[in-house]
């Protein structure tokens, strides 16, 4: 197993402590890494300026073959890959290779053949005996910081587009979980030139602070809380740096009385727990018709009760632990103050599993009223609110009273009462009849407090690269 950063050609070990990786299922050590030293940062922003000058100047088609050589060798090794993010994540290993690697392999080919066509304004004599053009190139050094619900494919959705659009980066994972992320750096160091990509690993105060106010960063982009985003903002005001911020989410789910209950009940048990709820689009916070909420609280509490999440053939598991006792006592510490509420009741699940695994049964929380902090806030585990309305703009009104705007969705066989509800949403992404859905052809980001600029598609490709203006005098 890679344990060593990836600073231009080298591979070295971090200078400074050693900061324990452990696996979410057992609670046990796999091993400690040290962290990178602020001369390391300083050698891999280095390396990465080094190499802008010659990564900026070459075609699309040539930055694409690149990107189509790593998603062969992700593709090759998935089994690895696999094995590893299962490992460090505590994920169900088919999880990780049905659902994630074929996504993550998508995302780099992608962008492989997006950056080789992208449209623009066309040229044009737009003053008399002046032709102007628009150029989209690269912005410079990104700093790349990632957080610890998906980790390789994060880091695709963020190396991807940057590379692509002719930057180069300094990546740093989570330091919970770096191990696809080390591996991935020894076939980066393989195909693509030296300093395009660097890899330095630490905690988010000791290295992710140093390298976001570095002065030769250019853009930073995050994914991780809205504190975090929000130091993200305070360092790139220092230097005016560009900032892509993808934050928190609390997804709404408004359940018409005339949805389809059994597709509701699937797409929740489903999309409301999927990596153990801990995915800032998870349809956490159900809305739902009056005269639908019984029978979907009943049907939704017994379907949630078979989930499988703790099971030692790991085959059968569907979810698995949370990814830290931290993370795993955060969720309950909500499921405990929610009931304690007289209107709340927790239908099913409610309880850390056995174990020192950091495991939380999956959970419904029914009766919950818009003002609960389990309505509010992003809990980010296995856990869901039901929460009764009472006509169409009490549902729109409740869903958009969120400071997060990521994604939503909504259940009717009305396809009118869809669109018009679709409408009225403020977030990045609305679903009808289903949820949790991406492709890599389509953006995924979010309003308000849950960041701006877009993962995947043709516009994370504009955010990667700046437009320009070039205008010919020729009378
Ligand atoms: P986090 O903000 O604690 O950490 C994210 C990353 O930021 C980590 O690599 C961390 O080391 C780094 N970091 C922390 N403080 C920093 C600082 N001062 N300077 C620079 N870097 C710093 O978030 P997390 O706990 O790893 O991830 C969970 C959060 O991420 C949740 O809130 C979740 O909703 C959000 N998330 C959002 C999306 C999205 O697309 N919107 C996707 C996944 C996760």
């Amino acid at each position: 197993m890679n344990t060593e950063m990836l600073i231009g050609a080298a591979f070295e070990k971090g200078a400074e402590a050693e900061e324990a990786v452990l696996n979410p299922r057992t609670g046990a050590t796999i091993l400690s890494l040290p962290e990178a030293s602020e001369a390391q940062i300083e050698r891999a922003v280095a390396a990465a300026e080094k190499a802008f000058a010659t990564w900026s100047r070459t075609t699309p088609a040539q930055r694409s073959a690149y990107l189509l050589k790593i998603a062969d060798r992700i593709e090759a090794e998935a089994q690895e890959f696999a094995a590893l993010e299962a490992l460090n994540c505590g994920k169900p290993i088919n999880a990780v290779l049905n659902d994630e690697i074929p996504a993550i392999v998508d995302c780099y080919r992608f962008f492989a053949g997006a950056v080789r066509s992208m449209p623009g304004q066309v040229a044009g004599e737009y003053l008399p005996g002046h032709t102007s053009m628009i150029r989209r190139d690269p912005i410079g050094i990104v700093a790349s910081i990632a957080p610890w619900n998906y980790p390789l494919m994060m880091m695709a959705w963020k190396l991807a587009p940057a590379i692509a659009g002719g930057n180069t980066v300094v990546f740093k994972p989570s330091e919970q979980t770096p191990l696809t992320a080390l591996k991935l750096s020894r076939i980066l160091a393989d195909l693509l030139p030296e300093g395009v990509v660097n890899v330095v690993l630490g905690r988010g105060e000791s290295v992710g602070s140093p390298l976001i106010n570095h002065p030769k960063i250019n853009m930073i982009s995050i994914t991780g809380d809205i504190a975090t985003g929000k130091k993200v903002l305070q360092a790139a005001a220092k230097s005016v740096k560009r900032t892509h911020l993808e934050l928190g989410g609390k997804a709404p789910v408004i359940v018409f009385d005339d949805a389809d209950l059994d597709a509701v009940v699937t797409g929740l048990r489903a999309f409301g727990y999927y990596n153990a709820g801990q995915d800032c689009t998870a349809a956490c916070r159900i809305y739902a018709g009056k005269k639908i909420y019984d029978k979907l609280v009943s049907q939704l509490s017994s379907a949630v009760s078979t989930i499988k999440f703790d099971q030692a053939d790991d085959t059968e598991n569907e979810i698995g632990p949370l990814i830290s006792r931290r993370q795993r006592d955060r969720v309950a510490s909500f499921v405990e103050r929610a009931s304690e509420l007289k209107h709340i009741e927790i239908t099913t699940g409610g309880k850390p599993g056995d174990g020192s695994g950091f495991y939380f049964q999956p959970t419904v929380v029914a009766g919950a009223l818009q003002d609960d902090e389990i309505v509010r806030r992003e809990v980010f585990g296995p856990v869901v609110s039901i929460t009764r309305f009472s006509d169409v703009d009490e549902a729109v009104g409740w869903a958009n009273d969120s400071d997060y705007g990521l994604a939503s969705s909504v259940w009717t066989k009305d396809i009118s009462r869809a669109m018009a509800t679709a409408a009225r949403l403020q977030y990045g992404c609305t679903w009808i009849n289903t949820h949790f859905m991406l492709t890599n052809e389509m953006p995924h980001g979010g309003l308000k407090q849950s960041g701006y600029g877009k993962d995947m598609s043709v516009y994370a490709l504009e955010d990667y690269t700046a437009v320009r203006h070039v205008m010919v005098a020729h009378g």
